[in-house]
Formats: structure tokens, sequence, C-alpha cells
């Protein structure tokens, strides 16, 4: 019944190990299923490896509605985060670079480049709890306010989107700028960017489009 949202999860989960995001059972995926179902992947499957029939479905409240396996143990958390955002898709790592940064940073990964502004500019770091607690994801959603993605001190990083394509591109660029951050901090005291630059840059990319194609200008023959 849930076909197209098991296969979306599965794919990611399979993707993401492809990128090095997530390692053996480490992570875990969800999708919105319809406006009463979220396909969930379940705990302690080989993401690497995950079949759309491996998935999960569950209703908001977390029941099992299709499927054999148990779901993630950060079931709540996903929840939470349909609950509280509006989000489509939800992707969780330990993804290296990310989960490092998150044992070292206090408060917040600093906007360093401006491809972050999809994730919100600065991305938080939620306080340290114990995994699948009630107290993690509420410390994760309070993070989430008003951004896309978070990271999670000493355990890993989160990302959101209106759609799975949207949310494994989020999880990469979060992973992305945090090795850029990493590499920058090795040689320096990375700069930031302030308010006034993001706010050019978000005007900017409105006015051009920024990040979908279009035809190339009829003019560009003149030489312009
Ligand atoms: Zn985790």
């Amino acid at each position: 019944m849930f076909e197209r949202e098991r296969t979306e999860v599965a794919e990611a989960c399979r993707r993401l190990a492809d990128e090095g995001l997530v390692i053996g059972t480490a992570g875990n995926v969800s999708a919105t299923a319809g406006d009463e179902a979220i396909a969930v992947s379940p705990t302690g499957a080989e993401l690497a490896e995950l079949i759309p029939e491996q998935v999960s479905v569950v209703d908001l409240e977390g029941t099992l509605v299709e499927g054999d396996l148990e779901p993630t143990s950060e079931l709540g958390l996903h929840l939470g985060i349909y609950e509280r955002y509006d989000a489509g898709a939800v992707i969780h790592t330990h993804a290296p670079m990310a989960t490092a940064l998150s044992c070292v940073l206090e408060g917040e990964l600093p906007c360093v480049h401006y491809g972050m502004l999809v994730l919100g500019g600065a991305v938080r770091v939620a306080p340290y709890e114990t995994f699948g607690t009630p107290e993690l994801a509420a410390a994760v959603l309070d993070a989430l306010e008003g951004k896309s993605a978070a990271l999670m001190a000493n355990h890993g990083a989160i990302a959101h989107a209106p759609d799975m394509a949207a949310a494994v591109d989020r999880a990469l660029l979060l992973e992305w700028a945090c090795t850029v951050y990493w590499r920058a901090a090795a040689i320096g005291e990375p700069k930031t960017l302030d308010e006034a630059q993001r706010q050019a840059v978000v005007t900017a990319a409105m006015e051009r489009g920024y990040g979908s194609t279009k035809p190339a200008q009829a003019d560009s023959e003149e030489g312009g």
C-alpha cells in the first residue's frame, strides 16, 4: 500500500551509505506517506542494503500499520519533527564530520558559507541526551526552530525538508559545511557571514532564481 514511500526511504538509506554518511546500522530515515502515516527505516538493519520490504510504516502515534520490523529507536524524534514542523522527510545520521564537530562545538556551527542558508544559516548543536529518549527528541526539536538541520552533541546530525530528495541534499550539505568548517578551523579562525551579508544572499538568490537551471540569455551572442 505504501510501496512508493517505502522504496523512497530504502533508496535514501542506500544513497546515504554510498556517500559515507551512514555506516552499518547507525542512522535513520523517514518520509510522510499521505497525511496520516510515516514510512521509517527499521532498527538494527544494515542501511547500505535496505530494501523496501524492510521499511516500516507507522501512524502519527507510532503504531505499526505496515511492515514486519520494529521502527528505528529514534521514532519519537521523527514523529516530533512532523508534528512541529512542515516536513516531508527526515534524515538522522552519525556522519563523520558532523559527529566530530558535535563533540567540540559549543552552541552552533557558525554560518561560514552562504550555501548554509538553505539550512537556516548557523546550525545549532542540541545538548547531549541519551539516544531514543523523549529528552533527546525535545532538545533536537528546539534546536531545529527556524532551521532545517541541527547537530546533536556527541551523537550526530539531523536534517528535514519538504521531500526526500531535498532532505538528502541537506544532509549532504550539512556534512560538506562541517568539512569546510573543520578545514578552515585547522588553519585559522573561520570568518562568519554577518546579518547584512546573509540578507544580501537571500535578495540575490531571489532575483536570480539561484539553484535552478534556466535558458541562456538571448543577448549572449553579442558577447555581453
Ligand atoms: Zn543516532
